[in-house]
């Protein structure tokens, strides 16, 4: 598309200032003060010299907007008033698209009426509007949120819709007028209204919100479910707070429309509502796709708390990290903030969030006590959401600390998770039909798994010297142990033994300045650390036998030769880790191809390069061969 200006598109979503050549902006894809987004008008891309964002004005809707390539090129020739060549599609998606454009249509009118009526009939602004007023919603706020009004008729939206020429079939395909009697009425009377918006912020549903309390109508309708609205796909509040949860890389979540909007007004955005609804795992993946940190804000009482954490395990299955915060009873994150202020809040936030899990773990001691029936039911509760955490490293530390809490043997935890896991592993292969995606996906898996052993071998290297040799001098300003501890810090050891072994070590070392005495490790109270350190130090020994009978190779002395063998291991360490890197790099590759992701794929390339530069340059020092 040689029309569209990166200036313009950028310039929608971001304040840009000229400057010389060029213009310059604060960068929406990080937090900043002072602008270092930058857009070239002669080359017609953007670039962010603070976190190197960069591309042109699809990359830009792509990441910014989320969009896919397609409905990015739609969205440009929306806005440039270009027709896009259409590619060969049935005349049956065509017509779907159609009813679609017009829903849209129809629902974009809908929302201009409803809030033309909230700021200009009698009964909007005194109902309506002070309504708002009220709750305290500034003006700019309601139209942020273009909230509005219906008035309490049974067919003043009909009849403005038919005169000024709407279609029947898609004002009541989108839920807005219903039949009664052979006529039609309209949905949404006597309500103020809260759009809903997809992710490039059209309407596509309303929720109306009753405000007499006397009479025997539900508090809350919605818009029925459409071809443009997926209520288990849509959260209220992500096209508002889509910029603020990538810049905190947090997202809150709350149960109401309400809530969401008096969190805008104390100036928290990063908040969406799942409107009541039980959470599903296409809204948890909506949320992934901005950021991987949850925080719920719960205000529900403790009978309710149960079933709710129960809930949350979908989120764990997508891998998010969930913290729950649990709100002062009597308050919903809505009055919360209205009665207490913004800075109140995110303090009582900060300290009160904790880890869904271990919030889990907490409520089910209080409820316990020492009945020993109630404790197993207790247990398997916490093992079923422990099974859950598909991150083996956080679910290893969650057990440890649930093992901790609940007074439970760590080891029959293991075993119950476990058990649990390889149970749900064989019902989802079960459920797999396909044969040569299944060898595909077991092929990657197993090689997946053959690269992480790699890893735990050489880490169990590094830890074996650390421990046979960590207070002997490695030069003269550091021991064996500074310069292995120092070379690794940036990747923290991935086998949970050898990790824990490891902070034991640093913790250690920073409280009493040296390394830990040989018989630390075997008067330690943690009997799982003291068989690591056992494991570690006997294995060691039957290796080197080994290797001596068969290679026939002279070992040198232990004593003498440990800065090598430091060295050396750091350097496997280091090679096993990039032959990982550059595995996943593969997979990259394959799936940027696959969708004829070209951009993706030159990324990608480009890692693979230096990767392999990296590896060369380390399997030179090392002597390994090559094989790749
Ligand atoms: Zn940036």
């Amino acid at each position: 598309m040689d029309v569209t200006r990166v200036e313009d598109v950028v310039g929608d979503f971001v304040t840009l200032k000229k400057r010389g050549q060029n213009y310059i902006g604060l960068c929406p894809f990080h937090n900043e003060r002072t602008p270092s987004f930058n857009v070239s008008p002669a080359k017609n891309i953007y670039k962010c010299f603070g976190c190197g964002k960069a591309g042109d004005a699809i990359t830009f809707l792509k990441e910014h907007e989320q969009l896919s390539y397609r409905e990015s090129l739609e969205f440009l020739a929306r806005r440039y008033n270009i027709k896009i060549e259409e590619t060969v599609e049935d005349s049956e998606a065509i017509a779907k698209k159609q009813m679609e454009e017009g829903l849209y249509v129809v629902t974009g009118f809908a929302q201009q009426y409803f809030s033309k009526l909230l700021f200009d009939s009698d009964e909007g602004k005194s109902v309506g509007l002070s309504y708002f007023h009220e709750r305290g919603y500034r003006d700019n706020l309601i139209e942020k949120f273009q909230l509005g009004y219906a008035v309490n008729s049974w067919d003043a939206f009909y009849k403005t819709a038919k005169e000024k020429g709407y279609s029947e079939k898609l004002l009541h395909e989108v839920g807005l007028i219903s039949e009664r009697k052979e006529n039609f009425i309209d949905f949404f009377r006597g309500r103020v209204i809260f759009p809903i918006h997809n992710l490039s912020g059209k309407v596509i549903a309303f929720a109306g919100r009753y405000l007499k309390k006397e009479e025997n109508s539900p508090k809350y309708i919605n818009s029925p479910q459409t071809s443009i609205y997926d209520k288990s796909r849509t959260l209220f509040g992500l096209f508002q707070a889509r910029n603020a949860i990538r810049q905190h890389e947090e997202c809150f979540l709350v149960e109401g429309y309400t809530d969401v909007i008096s969190m805008h007004q104390a100036g928290i955005e990063n908040v969406v509502a799942s409107s009541g609804t039980s959470l599903t795992i296409e809204q948890s993946r909506l949320m992934k796709r901005f950021t991987s940190n949850i925080t719920i804000l719960y205000d529900g009482d403790a009978a309710g708390m149960k079933a709710a954490v129960r809930g949350m395990n979908i989120l764990l299955d997508e891998d998010l990290n969930v913290r729950l915060v649990l709100l002062p009873e009597g308050e919903d994150p809505d009055s919360f903030v209205q009665k207490h202020g913004t800075t109140p809040f995110r303090e009582f936030v900060q300290k009160n969030a904790t880890n869904v899990v271990l919030f889990q773990a907490d409520l089910l001691n209080k409820e316990t006590g020492n009945d020993p029936i109630r404790k197993a039911e207790a247990i398997r509760e916490i093992v079923g959401t422990l099974a859950h955490v598909s991150d083996p490293i956080k679910r290893q530390l969650l057990l440890r600390e649930c093992s901790t809490k609940m007074l439970v043997d760590e080891r029959i935890l293991i075993a119950e998770v476990n058990k649990l896991r390889r149970k749900s592993f064989s019902k989802e292969q079960q459920q797999k039909p396909s044969l040569p995606e299944q060898k595909m996906l077991n092929e990657a898996a197993e090689e997946q798994m053959q690269f992480t052993k790699e890893v735990f071998i050489a880490e169990r290297d590094l830890m074996r010297i650390l421990l046979e040799s960590g207070n002997k001098k490695y030069n003269d300003d550091s021991s064996i142990a500074h310069y292995i501890i120092s070379s690794i810090a940036e990747h923290p050891f991935e086998h949970p033994n050898y990790r824990m072994l490891m902070n034991e070590i640093i913790n250690h070392m920073n409280s009493e300045n040296s390394f830990p005495p040989e018989n630390y490790f075997m008067q330690h109270p943690n009997e799982e650390l003291k068989r690591t350190v056992i494991g570690l130090l006997t294995q060691s020994y039957e290796l080197s036998e080994n290797w001596e009978k068969m290679h026939e190779i002279f070992v040198t002395e232990k004593e003498t030769n440990y800065i090598k063998d430091a060295d050396s291991a750091l350097r496997r360490y280091n090679l096993r880790i990039i032959d990982r890197m550059i595995a996943d790099n593969s997979k990259e590759m394959r799936e940027a191809e696959k969708s004829g992701n070209e951009e993706e794929l030159m990324k990608q390339l480009q890692i693979r390069k230096s990767l392999n530069d990296l590896r060369k340059q380390l399997a030179a020092e090392t002597n390994t061969v090559i094989v790749k």
